[in-house]
């Protein structure tokens, strides 16, 4: 058995991973980072639109700061978010944003003089001073008060990635690729390592490390329509889970993004609206300013995509062989602009659906996107419930997102966390010895064989595993979509209870030798399944509506009851998950108020330790 020791196992090698990598290395710690696929291929890669920071360079960004990014930050989250979180993050977002212009980000400078740029459909003109020129700019994105979001073109994600990997390369982490963490191996109270399959060859391997951190991506993949790449099924929330201890934050905050294109799900970043593009319904006609006269297409992601669905229910939508959809207008933008800062939009367009949107409208739906909820941490990125466990990027609930995460918000706190985190980890290095107790290891891999041998002998059944995930992707999609109530999660809950006694089952068609993917995924897909439930039954029991976990029988946010975070683990022989909760965040720097977008109907909370500080209602603008 090949045995690898480490201070530092980074299981996923995207920005997060890459970012914590980074900071252990530069302190001295040996580090190795694993990855299912090269890490300039990791998903963060697919990013377009770009990266917030309150630089306040350009214009539109005039009197920014942290505060507001803040504030913007918890309404997003529909103050779902843990505010200590959210304030560190935003303090430290344009100290991230200016480090990656250091290590070689070409991001878009201001222009000076005058442009034209469109909001709401209409026409108006910016002018950028000559004292700005040559600063980092930034675009307007959705439920923010000043444009904010750095950007590369919309190519952001893969200069910030293949620039990360290049720090990694420098300073000499080993990156393991095509190697998949299957296990982690614990004792109960400290996790020293993880099991791992080399893809390559099939056979196992062990990572001994004084640290382990999980940064493995989001989980769009439990559904079917979805934005994400086909490697973010949420393996590391399904080794959180495994351990029966690690919980899973908030499964149920399930972002679905406005403008997937019909029918691939491929995104058209927000980028898009945020330079002026509108949304049109059957009739050529926009249809935001009605229902959000503020801030029409730009409010935040759950809401735009609500009233879009709501749009679509009333007939509005446009009939298509893959469903109704309705369209997002880009073409008065000109060809100049969408040639220069919307060219992956272009080539998408184009590539995938025949469209040109310089010339024609894009066919668009809301679609799953991103995953706020997953691996539980504390403000430092340490595991609940695992010494030696740390978690970062879209795989953590760290939780700066609540119920909600806004767009840049992502990409900038993969790097925000990870420096943050990285820093913690290396803080918790320094001088930390670890017992890697044989018994423990052998343990770990004995159990990970068996189940491989099992699953290729098919000792346990032959369910076919496709068939087993499209069922799984199929019951999250008519249950637990953008809009849910108690009868359809019920639904879900059952027919995933069911489907999670198929997948004990998964065998296979092919010989189970080497390189199978057919293999990793019945490996994964019990575990896929249990994250499935945790997302469907967490989602029946909050009952209440707040960020994207909207619910046609509670419609109400309940600040007085619900101002809490899932807690989900899952005990081996249940059926279910656990679900404990705790309060959302220790302080309240922004108390409970209106997000100033979205309809707002609000069951108070009556805690006056929670009421009472700062303003009732942030001011952003
Ligand atoms: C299409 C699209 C566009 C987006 N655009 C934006 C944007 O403009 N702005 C923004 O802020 N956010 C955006 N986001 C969100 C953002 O890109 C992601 O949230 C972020 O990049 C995730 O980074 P990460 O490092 O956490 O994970 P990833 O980049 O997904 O990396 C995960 C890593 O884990 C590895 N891995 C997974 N499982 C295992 C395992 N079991 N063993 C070993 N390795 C494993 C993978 O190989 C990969 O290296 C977008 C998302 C999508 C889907």
């Amino acid at each position: 058995m090949e045995t690898f020791y480490t201070d530092l196992l980074c299981i996923g090698a995207g920005l997060a991973g890459e970012r914590v990598a980074v900071e252990a290395a530069t302190r001295g710690f040996e580090t190795i980072c694993l990855s299912i696929v090269p890490p300039r291929r990791s998903h963060s890669s697919a990013a377009q639109g770009g990266m917030q920071a309150s630089l306040g360079n350009c214009c539109k960004g005039e009197g920014d700061c942290p505060d507001v990014h803040f504030s913007d930050t918890v309404k997003g989250s529909d103050w779902g978010c843990d505010q200590e979180v959210a304030r560190m993050f935003a303090e430290t977002a344009p100290i991230a944003v200016r480090e990656m212009a250091h290590w070689g980000i070409p991001w878009n400078r201001v222009v000076a003089g005058k442009s034209t740029y469109f909001k709401g459909g209409k026409e108006f003109e910016k002018i950028e001073s000559k004292e700005k020129e040559g600063l980092i700019t930034a675009r307007d994105f959705g439920g923010t008060a000043k444009w904010r979001t750095c950007y590369t073109s919309d190519g952001t994600g893969h200069t910030l990635l293949f620039t990360m990997d290049n720090q990694v390369v420098k300073l000499g982490v080993s990156v393991h690729d095509r190697v998949e963490a299957t296990a982690l191996i614990h004792d109960g109270e400290t996790c020293i390592g993880a099991v791992a399959r080399c893809l390559k060859t099939g056979k196992l391997r062990v990572y001994l490390a004084k640290a382990t951190l999980i940064a493995t991506g989001g989980y769009g993949r439990l559904y079917r329509e979805t934005t994400n790449a086909v490697i973010c099924d949420g393996s590391g929330s399904i080794l959180a889970l495994n351990t029966g201890i690690v919980p899973i934050g908030n499964p149920e905050a399930v972002q679905f993004h406005p403008t997937g294109i019909v029918p691939t799900n491929i995104l058209v970043t927000e980028g898009c609206r945020g330079d002026g593009g509108t949304l049109k319904d059957v009739n050529g006609e926009r249809f935001m300013h009605i229902y959000e006269p503020e801030k029409q297409e730009l409010a935040s992601r759950d809401v735009v995509s609500r009233w879009m669905t709501h749009h679509i229910r009333k007939g509005l939508g446009v009939k298509s062989a893959y469903g109704d959809h309705l369209w997002l207008d880009i073409r008065h933008l000109g060809a100049k602009h969408i040639k220069t800062k919307l060219r992956e939009v272009e080539e998408i367009c184009n590539e995938f659906l025949g469209v040109d949107p310089i010339t024609q409208m894009i066919p668009v739906r809301p679609c799953q996107h991103y995953s706020m909820g997953g691996v539980r941490t504390n403000k430092d990125g340490a595991a609940y419930g695992l010494k030696g466990l740390f978690s970062a990027g879209e795989a953590a609930c760290w939780d700066m997102h609540g119920l909600n995460r806004l767009g840049g918000n992502s990409l900038a706190e993969t790097i925000v966390a990870g420096r943050i985190v990285g820093q913690k980890v290396s803080d918790f290095l320094e001088g930390y010895e670890v017992d890697f107790k044989t018994a423990i290891i052998g343990d770990a891999v004995k159990k990970e064989q068996e189940r491989i041998d099992a699953v290729i002998r098919g000792r346990d059944g032959r369910e076919n595993v496709y068939e087993v995930r499209a069922a799984m992707q199929d019951a999250l999609m008519e249950g637990v979509g953008i809009f849910r109530n108690a009868e359809d999660l019920r639904k879900a809950v059952e027919k995933l209870q069911t489907i999670a006694e198929r997948s004990e089952k998964a065998g296979l068609r092919s010989s189970g030798i080497g390189a199978n993917p057919e293999l990793a995924l019945a490996l994964r897909i019990k575990g896929m399944v249990r994250l499935a439930l945790c997302v469907a039954y967490a989602a029946e029991q909050r009952t209440e509506s707040r960020g994207c976990h909207s619910r046609e029988d509670f419609k109400e946010r309940n600040d007085r009851d619900w101002l809490k975070r899932t807690l989900a683990t899952w005990k081996e022989g249940d059926t279910l998950p656990t679900l404990n909760y705790e309060p959302n965040s220790k302080v309240w720097e922004i108390p409970p108020g209106e997000r100033g977008y979205g309809s707002c109907q609000i069951i108070c909370c009556e805690d006056p330790d929670v009421m009472g500080c700062g303003p009732a209602s942030p001011a952003t603008n």
